[in-house]
C-alpha cells in the first residue's frame, strides 16, 4: 500500500477505458478518491458501477479546448483541490503519411498534445498556488521506434515528452513534480486493433521483448501510483519506460 495516496485526490483522463480504467482502478484500491473524466458515456457509467464509491465521473470532450478552465473549476469544486493528474487520454490514426490530411493530424495532435497542456496548465495552476503535486503524462514508445503509418501519434507522444521536461523545471521550486510513463505494447482496446490490422504484429513485438509478454494495464497503473507517491519525491523530469525490455530487446 502507498499511505500517503490515501484521500488524495486523484484526477484520471480518459479513465473509462484500457490504461485509464486500471489506473483509476490502482488508486481506488490505495483509497484515494478518483475523478475521472472522459467522452464515452457508457464507459463512465462501467467505471462508476465497477469501481465503487471512491469514483466519481465527468463526462467532457477534452478537445473543446475552451471549456477546460471550467471543467477544472467543476472539480475543484467536487473535489476541494487536485493532488494528482493522470494524462492518459489518448488517440491514435494509423495512416501513411501520405494519406494523412492536415485536419486529421491536427485532430491527433489537439487530443494528444495540445488538450494535454490545456488541462496541464489549468490544474498545474492551482498545485503551483497549493505548493504541491504530482502530474503523470502518458507518452508511448512511438516517441522513440520509427514506427510507420503513426507519424501523428508519434510527434505528438514526443511533444508530451518534452512538455514533461519543461515543466518540471519550470514548477519544481513550487513542489510540483511532473514526470511520463511511456508504455510499450499493452493489452487495449487501442492496441487489440493495432494487433487486428497487422497479423505478425504481435510476434514482431514479442521476440524483441525480453520479458516475453505483451504489457497490462496493470502494468502502467503500479508506475504511476509509484509517481503519485512521496516515495518517488526526488523524481521529476523523468520518462518511465514500462515495456518489458522491449526498447533494448535485441
Ligand atoms: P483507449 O482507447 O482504451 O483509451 C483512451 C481513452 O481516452 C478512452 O477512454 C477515450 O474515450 C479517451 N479519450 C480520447 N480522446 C478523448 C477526448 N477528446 N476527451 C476525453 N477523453 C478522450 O486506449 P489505451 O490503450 O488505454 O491508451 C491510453 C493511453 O496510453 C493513450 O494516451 C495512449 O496513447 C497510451 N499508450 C497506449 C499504449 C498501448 O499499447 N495500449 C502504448 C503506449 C501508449
Amino acid at each position: 500500500m502507498y499511505e500517503d495516496l490515501r484521500k488524495k485526490n486523484v484526477l484520471v483522463t480518459g479513465g473509462g477505458s484500457g490504461i485509464g480504467y486500471a489506473i483509476a482502478e490502482a488508486f481506488a484500491a490505495e483509497d484515494a478518491d478518483v475523478l475521472i473524466v472522459g467522452r464515452e458515456r457508457e464507459n463512465l457509467a462501467h467505471a462508476r458501477k465497477s469501481l465503487g464509491t471512491r469514483v466519481r465521473t465527468f463526462e467532457a470532450d477534452l478537445n473543446l479546448l475552451d471549456r477546460i478552465p471550467d471543467l477544472v473549476g467543476e472539480l475543484k469544486t467536487a473535489a476541494g483541490h487536485i493532488d494528482v493528474l493522470v494524462n492518459n487520454a489518448g488517440i491514435n490514426v494509423k495512416r501513411n503519411a501520405a494519406d494523412l490530411s492536415d485536419a486529421e493530424y491536427q485532430g491527433i495532435v489537439l487530443t494528444n498534445q495540445t488538450a494535454v497542456f490545456a488541462l496541464t496548465r489549468e490544474v498545474g495552476k492551482a498545485m503551483v498556488a497549493q505548493g504541491s503535486g504530482s502530474i503523470i503524462m502518458i507518452s508511448s514508445m512511438a516517441s522513440r521506434y520509427g514506427i510507420p503509418g503513426v507519424v501523428g501519434y508519434a510527434a505528438s507522444k514526443s511533444a508530451v515528452e518534452g512538455m514533461t521536461r519543461a515543466l518540471a523545471v519550470e514548477w519544481s521550486p513550487s513542489g510540483v513534480r511532473v514526470n511520463c510513463i511511456a508504455p510499450g505494447f499493452i493489452v487495449t482496446p487501442m492496441s487489440s486493433r493495432a494487433f487486428q490490422n497487422d497479423p505478425g504484429r504481435k510476434e514482431r513485438v514479442l521476440a524483441r521483448t525480453p520479458l516475453g509478454r505483451l504489457g497490462e494495464p496493470s502494468d502502467v497503473a503500479n508506475a504511476a501510483l509509484f509517481l503519485a507517491s512521496d516515495r518517488s519525491g526526488f523524481i521529476t523530469g523523468t520518462i518511465l519506460t514500462v515495456d518489458g525490455g522491449n526498447s533494448i530487446g535485441f
